[in-house]
């Protein structure tokens, strides 16, 4: 667990509040996978730091993380901080800061935090871990998602080595939203709205004659466009790497509760 100060925020896009943050916690942060996440915890509105789970159990061992999970549903709910789940969409060194794109939804705690964020304000985290790990004998990317997967496409989009051929397929809510990255790769970039993402994916053409398959976005979307493309396209399973971000009508302590609980929907099928 790390504590946080936020240094600045910008405005990337309309929808999209980039928050910079840094601190001594975070001198040796490691370098993960591009698409590294993080938990984050905020303070609620009226205090200054967040209320943070107990990190080691009584016999001084540290807990697995299904403990750790537990620990933190135990708090007193006027104490246990609001913990959700973001990319870290840019590192850079001496000092270490990051950034963290928030989209700026409907409602929720994050969202509420991104909005009232400026220079001193505090948070915790843990991570990063990563997931996106593509293998020697993958002759192309395809990296699909919504708007909640363009930091995470951006950054892996940015560490693609040289000529690495990569096929995006990006919704987002309209052409304001659309970013433009840099990168070593042979990447093409598709751009489409939410209605049409799974509709895009099945039209797609992969690179490669062994893509890996990199989806994120909201969970059941994710589900159908992993389904496509392990059942029609014939992917093996192996070669795709897909994560529900975030699932509709659900915050992410209701899906922690249901995983703990062996309630959650899988993401397999
Ligand atoms: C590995 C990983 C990386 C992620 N990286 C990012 C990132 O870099 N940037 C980012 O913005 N998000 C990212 N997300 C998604 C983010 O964690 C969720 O969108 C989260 O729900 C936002 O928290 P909140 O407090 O704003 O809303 P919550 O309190 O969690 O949700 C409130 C309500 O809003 C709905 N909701 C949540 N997100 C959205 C959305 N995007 N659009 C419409 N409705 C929504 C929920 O279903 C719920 O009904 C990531 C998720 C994961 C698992």
């Amino acid at each position: 667990m790390r504590r946080a100060v936020v240094r600045a925020v910008a405005r990337p896009t309309p929808r999209v509040l980039r928050v910079t943050v840094a601190g001594p916690e975070l001198a040796d942060l490691p370098v993960v996978a591009p698409d590294g996440y993080m938990k984050l915890f905020f303070p609620r509105p009226d205090e200054v730091e967040p209320h943070l789970p107990p990190l080691v159990d009584d016999d001084g061992d540290a807990p697995d993380i299904t403990g750790w999970f537990r620990r933190y549903l135990a708090m007193p709910d006027d104490l246990r901080p609001p913990m959700r789940t973001f990319t870290l969409r840019q590192r850079r060194e001496d000092p270490v800061e990051i950034d963290v794109d928030f989209v700026l939804h409907d409602e929720g705690p994050a969202r509420d935090w991104a909005l009232r964020a400026a220079p001193g304000e505090h948070l915790a985290f843990t991570g990063p871990y990563g997931l996106y790990a593509p293998r020697d004998e993958h002759d192309g990317i395809v990296l699909a998602g919504d708007e909640t997967a363009v930091p995470a496409i951006g950054a892996i989009v940015e560490a693609l080595p040289p000529g690495r051929r990569a096929t995006v397929l990006a919704s987002v809510r309209d052409v304001t939203e659309q970013q433009t990255w840099a990168s070593a790769g042979d990447v093409t970039t598709h751009w489409t709205t939410p209605d049409t993402l799974a509709e895009r994916l099945r039209a797609l053409t992969f690179p490669g004659e062994r893509p890996y398959v990199w989806l994120a976005g909201e969970a059941s979307e994710v589900r159908a466009m992993r389904r496509h493309v392990v059942r029609e396209r014939g992917v093996d399973k192996r070669d795709v790497c897909f994560t529900g971000y975030w699932r509709r009508g659900r915050t992410e302590e209701q899906e922690v509760r249901a995983a703990i609980d062996g309630t959650a929907e899988s993401a397999e099928d």
